[in-house]
């Protein structure tokens, strides 16, 4: 039972990953006020006095109530999410890596004044991560095979799941920005 329930608020904003504990008591509590997907999970709970048994159907993207946030949402920048985004291909030499061989390369070196953020970091594996050095891409006479991009709220919920079912990437996708639907190799 390892599969993610995806929080939304009202406006249909995602919030959260939940496990299905989270969402039994959601559930349980009233709290969901609308719901999409298929159930994932079924929970039997006790027999009443009646003899019925009681049973809670959690499904794979669930709304609650709550106070909406305005602000523009930035992910905090991690290797891990810096490799997804990528697809764990260095975006200098267009090879797949395992995460362990992979480094977060500065497009601007940090040494020149280049930032540590989302559109200034790109995947490199270790050859090319070296190869650059603390050169800028004109002096190592070295190519982007891809655009860095913040990824949207969207994004950032599909990048921090490896699990996310079909109806929940249905959902995400369709607010996906073209940076990612021109990269990902949807499945
Ligand atoms: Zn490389």
């Amino acid at each position: 039972m390892n599969a993610k329930v995806l929080r939304l608020n009202k406006a249909g904003t995602p919030i959260a990953w939940l496990n299905w504990q989270e969402t039994a008591t959601l559930v349980a509590k009233d709290q969901v006020i609308w719901s999409l997907g298929e159930v994932v999970y079924t929970i039997y709970g006790g027999t009443s006095n009646s003899g019925a048994r009681s049973r809670l159907d959690l499904p794979s993207i669930v709304a609650c109530d709550g106070k909406i946030e305005e602000k523009t949402f930035v992910p905090s920048l991690t290797n891990s999410l810096l490799f997804s985004r990528d697809q764990h291909v260095c975006l200098y030499c267009g090879q797949d890596f395992p995460s362990s061989e992979l480094s977060r390369d500065h497009v601007t070196p940090t040494s020149r004044g280049g930032k540590d953020i989302w559109t200034n970091c790109v995947t490199a594996c270790r050859r090319c991560n070296n190869r650059k050095g603390n050169k800028t891409l004109d002096e190592a006479n070295m190519e982007l095979l891809a655009v860095p991009f913040v990824p949207n709220r969207y994004e950032f919920f599909y990048l921090s799941n490896h699990n996310v079912l079909a109806d929940q990437m249905e959902f995400l996708k369709t607010r996906f920005s073209k940076n990612t639907k021109n990269n990902l190799h949807f499945q």
